[in-house]
C-alpha cells in the first residue's frame, strides 16, 4: 500500500472482509494515528514491513507494544522521526535500549539507519515516500521480507 489518506475507513474494511489477513507493506509516511488504527483494527498482523518510509517513533512504540502476534517487522532505510529540537529536526541516528528490548520478542527485526546507506539516503532525500520509479529495477524487495518479496 502506498501513502493512504484515511487509514482508519480501509483497516476497517479489511478488519470486516479479510479474515486471513495476516501481512502489510506501507509504503509512504507512517504516523502515530496510523499505528493506532492498526493496533485496533489489525491487532493479529504478523508481518508488518515499512522499508523505506518515513515513521515516528511514537507510532513505532504503539506498534511493538500493541500487535502481540507481530513476528516480523521490517523497518530498515527508514527515516524515524522522535523528538524535535531547536537544534535538529529529530530525526532519530539509533535505536535506544528500550526499542530493541520491545522488538527483541519479534523472530526477525530488520533495520538500516546508515548515513552511508545509498537507501537511507534516498529516503532522506526522497522525504520518506521513494520515487522507486527513479531508482534501479527491483530495487524496490531488494532486502524485503521475503513474502513480500513478490
Ligand atoms: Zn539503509
Amino acid at each position: 500500500m502506498s501513502s493512504i489518506t484515511d487509514p482508519e475507513y480501509l483497516m476497517e474494511e479489511i478488519a470486516n472482509n479479510c479474515k486471513n489477513f495476516f501481512e502489510l507493506k506501507v509504503m509512504g509516511p507512517f504516523e502515530d494515528k496510523f499505528a493506532s488504527v492498526l493496533v485496533r483494527y489489525l491487532p493479529k498482523l504478523r508481518v508488518l514491513s515499512l522499508r523505506c518510509s518515513m515513521l515516528t517513533m511514537k507510532a513505532l512504540i504503539i506498534i511493538l507494544d500493541g500487535l502481540h502476534s507481530l513476528e516480523v517487522l521490517n523497518i530498515s532505510h527508514c527515516l524515524i522521526e522522535g523528538q524535535k529540537t531547536p537544534a535538529s529536526r529529530g530525526i532519530v541516528k539509533e535505536l535506544d535500549e528500550s526499542i530493541l528490548k520491545k522488538a527483541s520478542q519479534l523472530h526477525e527485526f530488520k533495520t538500516c539507519m546508515k548515513d552511508s546507506c545509498i537507501l537511507c539516503q534516498r529516503t532522506k532525500a526522497d522525504e520518506g515516500l521513494l520515487r522507486w520509479y527513479k531508482y534501479e529495477e527491483g530495487l524496490w524487495k531488494a532486502d524485503e521480507v521475503s513474502s513480500l518479496a513478490l
